[in-house]
């Protein structure tokens, strides 16, 4: 590998950070964090939907390094990205036909698919189960990556375990700067969430994880319903999924996610701030821009339309990220109907919430 003094690329304590916005073609910096990936390295990389951390998923043990900067638990397998329909049938074996009508719909895009593994992507990858997650990416960055790669990519999201999702280069290097080989910078993410993920290997289709493809859009496609997990983290059985088990986009203070009736809504936001402010508490607030105005807050971080959640997705995890910086004590977030990308946003905030999710009619 070359060192980065041959190169004019600039370092974040070692880490190299290599500018590839508006570069559609193989540029030279995507040919070397492709070589990175080959020998065994960690390149983060935009996708559509946030930044993922690479790997080369057949390599055990860089993917063991995936699990230790991200102080990720080893049990939650990593979604593998590939660049071609062709790929699934040699990582995945007894693929249904409704998986390639899928991918035929929906890919290159926000939508993982879990199939039965074939077994050639090691168990480091998918956290030793039978199955295994692809997907192909939309950003032109991340299709060229694998393909200058020449092998599936292992990609989480680029944050340490536990932080809200990176949507921008900087996000990455904020958390892990120093610990990872390079980052790709394509500029910001366009879908802000991460993907959907649906296993898909026959029975009832289950919906692990909502995304920037909708549970509609995938039950219009297949012409039945795409069941949600029943699993609760109370459930003496394992889960679905492991993630469903992980709180997952947590902002640095305790997040307090207010739903029900909107005037509900906004008449409790307006209590707990005043509560808190008058205890002395930095108290953030994350409202849409219909709301703006309707609750006296310090720090409030506009979510945009509560009739447009793809947009709302889009800006989610920067805002989150934000509070930290503000250093806000409490944040309180506003509730939203679970329509649509909703379903997304709505998951997203009650895992930064955890437990503290408040109804009211
Ligand atoms: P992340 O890598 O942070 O985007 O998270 C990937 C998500 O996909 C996690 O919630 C994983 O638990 C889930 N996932 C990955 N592989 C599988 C699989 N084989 N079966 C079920 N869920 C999976
Ligand atoms: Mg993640």
């Amino acid at each position: 590998m070359e060192s980065s003094d041959d190169l004019n690329w600039p370092t974040q304590k070692g880490t190299l950070v290599i500018n590839a916005r508006n570069d559609g073609s193989v540029s030279t910096g995507i040919l070397h964090a492709a070589r990175i990936l080959k020998e065994g390295g960690l390149v983060a990389f935009p996708t559509e939907t946030v930044y993922g951390l690479g790997a080369d998923a057949l390599n055990g043990e860089a993917v063991a390094r995936i699990f230790a900067v991200k102080g990720r638990p080893t049990d939650n397998p990593l979604i593998v990205h590939i660049d071609a329909v062709s790929h699934l049938k040699s990582l995945a074996v007894n693929i249904p036909s409704e998986a390639y009508a899928l991918a035929r719909r929906f890919w290159p895009g926000p939508l993982t698919l879990v199939l039965e593994s074939a077994r050639v992507v090691p168990p480091e990858t998918t956290g030793g189960l039978d199955t295994v997650a692809l997907r192909i990416p939309q950003h032109p960055v991340a299709l060229e990556l694998i393909r200058a790669a020449a092998v599936p990519v292992a990609g989480p999201s680029a944050n340490l375990s536990g932080r809200p999702s990176p949507t921008t280069a900087q996000h990455v290097l904020d958390d892990l700067s120093g610990s990872i080989d390079a980052v790709l910078d394509g500029g910001p993410c366009e879908v802000g969430v991460e993907s959907t993920v649906l296993d898909i290997r026959g029975g009832e289709p289950l919906l692990l994880r909502p995304g920037g493809v909708t549970r509609e859009e995938i039950s219009a496609l297949l012409g039945r319903e795409c069941r949600l997990p029943s699993w609760q983290d109370d459930s003496a059985a394992p889960p679905p999924s492991p993630g469903l088990k992980y709180t997952h986009y947590s902002p640095r203070a305790p997040l307090y996610l207010v739903n029900g009736h909107p005037a509900a809504v906004l008449a409790r936001l307006q209590v707990l701030a005043q509560h808190y402010s008058e205890r002395g508490k930095k108290v953030g607030l994350l409202i849409s821009s219909e709301n703006v105005g309707a609750v006296a807050c310090e720090h409030m971080e506009v979510l945009g339309s509560r009739h447009d959640p793809a947009a709302q997705a889009v800006v989610l995890f920067a805002a989150l990220r934000r509070f930290d910086e503000q250093g806000v004590d409490v944040i309180l977030a506003e509730g939203y109907p679970e329509d649509g990308v909703g379903l997304a946003v709505m998951n997203r905030l009650r895992k930064a919430a955890g437990h503290r999710i408040i109804d009211v009619k």
